[in-house]
């Protein structure tokens, strides 16, 4: 029999997860299949339950469940705990286990890109859940100087991440000046809302490297902005594809080599 994997999220209709999981388990020859689970919060606790029951072997968790569904899961790991979102989730042996391999996706990302973050000045846009685990592992690597620009700042002080760290709202982009490191991550510009973008040119041109968490369209207008004024451009498709990698390895206890990472993104590349 197949091993069951798949993803909850409330939309799902233009996810690359199954593509994505489809391409490693063929590279690694591994007997699977990835399934969409579109579902409400109210529903995860018997989704967790059910796919205990039926045998899953892992799933994936996105928007808008990634905090959520940290009520519903056995034990959380050491670094899901500390950053506060879970987005990879094991079954063994009738227990559940949650991870946060967005954190692995991201630092992949900045690695490949060569982006130096010690002592540099960041801000980044949206305070959801990716942003949680972009903020946590930019002051891991030591960044200089970091803003949290939302379209509601009151919120981040209630997250344990973002607390002292500046939250200003979109009105007062004045404030900031000029950067090194912009990143985007809120879903605006994502298809089908594709001629969006959450900060005006002129504010992105202020800034060096420009990551647009988003990889559906791969070129967003937040990231044709940064083009304009020359800025290195990162997207989300890299990311994507590191933290399916990383929840391969834990679902199937293996170690899985840089170069199926850079083929698997090849061949999404062409998708
Ligand atoms: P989330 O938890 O729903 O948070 C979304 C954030 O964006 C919130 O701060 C929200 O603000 C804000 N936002 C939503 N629509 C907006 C708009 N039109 N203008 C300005 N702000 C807006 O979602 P998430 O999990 O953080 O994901 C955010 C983005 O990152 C998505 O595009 C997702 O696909 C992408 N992502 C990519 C990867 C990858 O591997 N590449 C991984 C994770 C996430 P409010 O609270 O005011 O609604």
């Amino acid at each position: 029999m197949r091993d069951l994997y798949g993803l909850f999220g409330e939309v799902l209709a233009h996810s690359y997860s199954p593509k994505i999981h489809q391409l490693i388990l063929q590279n690694l020859n591994l007997p699977g299949f990835y399934h969409l689970f579109e579902l409400p919060k109210t529903d995860l606790k018997t989704a967790v339950e059910g796919l205990k029951v039926l045998g899953a072997k892992g799933i994936n968790v996105t928007i808008p469940h990634k905090i959520s569904i940290m009520d519903y899961i056995d034990e959380i790991s050491p670094e899901a705990s500390r950053i506060g979102s879970v987005n990879t989730i094991a079954f063994e042996n009738g227990r559940t286990r949650g991870y946060n391999t967005d954190y692995f996706g991201i630092d992949k990302t900045f690695k490949k890109y060569e982006v130096e973050l010690k002592n540099k000045k960041a801000v980044v846009l949206g305070n959801g859940g990716a942003a949680v685990t972009l903020v946590q592992y930019l002051q891991d690597k030591g960044i200089g100087s970091l803003t949290i620009v939302s379209r509601n700042p009151e919120k981040s002080k209630t997250v344990k991440v973002f607390k002292n760290i500046p939250s200003l709202h979109y009105d007062e982009l004045d404030l900031i000046g000029e950067g090194d490191v912009i990143i985007n991550c809120t879903p605006c510009g994502m298809y089908p809302h594709i001629e969006e973008c959450p900060v005006p040119e002129s504010f992105i041109s202020k800034f060096k490297v420009a990551f647009d968490l988003i990889y559906n369209p791969p070129e967003t207008e937040f990231l044709k902005y940064a083009g304009n004024s020359g800025l290195k451009r990162l997207n989300g498709l890299y990311m994507l594809v590191s933290q399916a990698i990383s929840a391969q390895e834990i679902w199937n206890k293996i170690n899985i080599s840089e170069k199926i990472i850079d083929e698997v993104y090849a061949e999404m590349l062409k998708y």
